[in-house]
């Protein structure tokens, strides 16, 4: 069997990893760019199931359990300090008890902590300001150019082909089957194509008549020098200030901080927002006073591949019978990787995912209506 993946970050990659290791002889990924050079590289490498649904709380656990187990097979290197969802107002605390029993249902250990426990998990934050918190221990993250290297060097070890500067441009159709992709180097053909090119997967399938709602939402982290003091959580989210600013501190030292910004869709990635410093920062440094004296240093922006409910559209893509999706993650797509590579090989070889609740994300739902909502994305 051929299998033709579009788009080398880390969904194309999990992907050809678990078609490889299920005994696919012939695989290749293709990517209009470089390996990793898409959402992938530009992420903040933070992990957590700490979710509103059902569906990203168990496929995330799932993942995250994934993580694990290959942070000891192939060597990655991974934190699970937890995430401190931090309230200023006290009636956050009562939605955030509800949450707290919601992944109690899941095997999520999520805790409401009051503001003298919040203390002992940073005792940097600012007393007189926070209210209390819910904690996620289970939650982290990890180095994502170490891991993303290490994980493409496996994926060249089991023998697929990652051929980069090599932009798809379309799809060719015959009766029920997809054929052939056009390349920018010429055809490909294969016996079953997935398309994982993030925001673009939207052209690509477009090609083939089939309509993705995927918008890309320009998203800008900002690095400061390193320090040597270090944040205890990996993530600390200042969930009662408008766009849920948020920090964490890198495994250089440097802290890394964002919020969501008001923004153009579609805004280049050569832009900046070097104006929106401020509005980040002000907030962050009431909660953490040790910010004041931070320089930020350099900037980067990237795109959340957001559909209209915040989760990813995996699966098949009707009405053709060897054509498969694995975009639209909303932020949330490097902790999701290992999923998404058992899924969508288990939709190829086996004809249904190896976890049920994954049918309830194929394009499908956008059909029909069945929406599923995430009220929990960051930034
Ligand atoms: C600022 C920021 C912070 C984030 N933080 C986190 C986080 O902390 N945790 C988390 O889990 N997620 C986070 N994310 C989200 C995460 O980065 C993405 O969900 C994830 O990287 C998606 O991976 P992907 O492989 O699906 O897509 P991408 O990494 O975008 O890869 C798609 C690839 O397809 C290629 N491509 C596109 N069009 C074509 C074509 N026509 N032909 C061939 N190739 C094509 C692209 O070049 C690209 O390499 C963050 C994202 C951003 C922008």
């Amino acid at each position: 069997m051929r299998v033709l993946v579009v788009g080398a970050g880390i969904s194309g990659l999990f992907v050809a990893r678990e078609l490889a290791l299920r005994g696919v002889k012939d695989v290749t990924v293709v990517d209009s760019g470089y390996p990793g050079g898409g959402a992938t590289l530009r992420n903040l490498g933070c992990f957590r199931s700490s979710f509103t649904s059902p569906e990203h709380v168990v496929l995330i656990k799932e993942s995250i359990r994934e993580w694990l187990r290959l942070r000891d097979e192939m060597g990655l290197s991974l934190e699970q300090r937890g995430y401190l969802w931090v309230a200023r107002k006290p009636e956050t605390l009562e939605g955030f008890r509800k949450l707290t029993e919601f992944h109690h249902q899941f095997g999520v250990p999520t805790r409401l902590v009051d503001a003298d426990e919040v203390r002992l998990l940073e005792p940097r934050l600012n007393a007189r300001v926070v209210v209390g918190a819910m904690f996620d221990p289970t939650a982290g993250r990890m180095p994502i150019i170490e891991n993303f290297v290490k994980l493409y060097l496996e994926v060249k070890r089991l023998g697929v082909r990652v051929v980069p500067y090599t932009r798809v441009t379309r799809l060719v159709p015959r009766g029920s089957r997809v054929t052939a992709a056009e390349t920018s180097r010429g055809p490909v053909e294969a016996d079953a194509f997935v398309v994982a090119a993030g925001g673009d997967s939207r052209d690509i399938l477009a090609t083939v008549g089939v309509d993705v709602p995927i918008t890309d939402v320009p998203r800008h982290p900002y690095v400061t020098e390193p320090y040597a003091e270090t944040l205890r959580p990996a993530l600390i989210i200042d969930w009662d200030t408008p766009g849920s600013p948020h920090v964490s501190q890198n495994e250089h030292g440097s802290f890394v901080l964002a919020r969501d910004l008001e923004d153009a869709p579609r805004v280049s990635i050569y832009s900046h927002r070097a104006d929106a410093i401020p509005h980040i920062l002000k907030p962050l440094r009431e909660l953490l006073p040790l910010l004041s004296g931070v320089n930020v240093l350099r900037y980067w922006m990237g795109y959340y591949d957001m559909t209209p409910d915040h989760h990813p559209i995996y699966g098949p893509v009707e009405p053709y019978e060897n054509l498969y999706v694995a975009a639209g993650f909303s932020g949330h797509g490097m902790m999701m990787g290992p999923v998404t590579g058992k899924l969508i090989a288990s939709w190829i070889l086996d004809g249904r995912p190896h976890i049920d609740v994954a049918r309830n994300l194929t394009l499908e739902r956008f059909k029909t209506g069945r929406l599923v909502k995430e009220l929990a994305v960051i930034g």
